[in-house]
């Protein structure tokens, strides 16, 4: 009997072993959804509606709620499909896709010196003399600083009108940064800290339309980039599968070296 107890310890440990996570290598880039979370202008905000909350006549607790919003609210992913006609819907983006080493590349003192900062091809050189050459398959963020701003929806954004775009000045991509991570490396997924991979001025989200064609998707709103080094990173990026959607929510988390 004390034989068959200590097996059944030993596996159990093994077992627990097995699957421990060791928390601290974790950092979660994902905002949480909330009624305050923040969103682009002439979007749906997040709603969560009660239905359920409270013991029941049986004595038990019971909570359960409805949610609805935009596709493209708080931290989400932009579909190949949302700027491009026939690419990936967010249901077809392949699991693989929206995993690979992380690239940080920190705009910081650029973008606090001038809010209409386009992320140039010349700041990839920069990071890659530094780190050496983009790994294919790269997941390349771009560390503006902008989170610093959210929830003052005034600063993130450049205004907090609701359906106001046209006055919106925040960091992006620039349209030549954006061909050279297609062309010259091979990125599997980009992302911003910013409300959008195009800066706020833009008119013709050209950056959208470049990565859309080339069936990348996008991560936007993305959080914490302060707590992940320039390289080293794994990202996993995990949307809703919304069948035949132009976005999802995304829960997105890197695993540190
Ligand atoms: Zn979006």
């Amino acid at each position: 009997m004390k034989k068959l107890i200590f097996l059944l310890l030993s596996l159990w440990l093994l077992e627990a072993r097995a699957y421990s996570v060791d928390e601290k290598k974790l950092v979660d880039m994902t905002y949480p959804f909330a009624e305050e979370t923040l969103h682009w202008p002439t979007a749906q905000p997040f709603k969560l509606e009660k239905v359920n909350e409270g013991v029941t006549p049986q004595g038990y607790w019971y909570s359960s709620y409805n949610y609805s919003g935009s596709e493209h609210v708080g931290t989400h992913m932009d579909a190949p499909f949302h700027f491009a006609q026939g690419k990936w819907t967010t249901d077809q983006i392949p699991l693989g896709q929206t995993i690979g080493p992380g690239a940080i590349i920190d705009v910081r003192r650029k973008a606090e010196a001038n809010r209409d900062y386009q992320l140039q091809v010349v700041d990839i050189r920069t990071w890659e003399r530094r780190h050496g050459r983009l790994p294919d398959g790269a997941i390349v963020l771009m560390y503006s600083g902008w989170g610093k701003f959210w929830g003052d929806r005034k600063r993130y954004f450049g205004s907090d009108q609701e359906g106001d775009v046209t006055n919106l000045r925040f960091p992006g991509f620039s349209k030549d940064a954006a061909a050279f991570l297609l062309k010259e490396r091979k990125v599997k997924a980009v992302g911003t800290d910013t409300p959008s991979i195009d800066y706020g001025r833009s008119r013709d989200f050209i950056a959208h339309q470049i990565f859309g064609r080339a069936n990348v998707p996008i991560f936007e709103n993305v959080a914490s980039l302060d707590r992940l080094p320039p390289k080293g990173t794994t990202i996993f990026a995990a949307p809703m599968k919304i069948k035949g959607g132009s976005g999802a929510p995304l829960r997105i988390f890197a695993v540190l070296p």
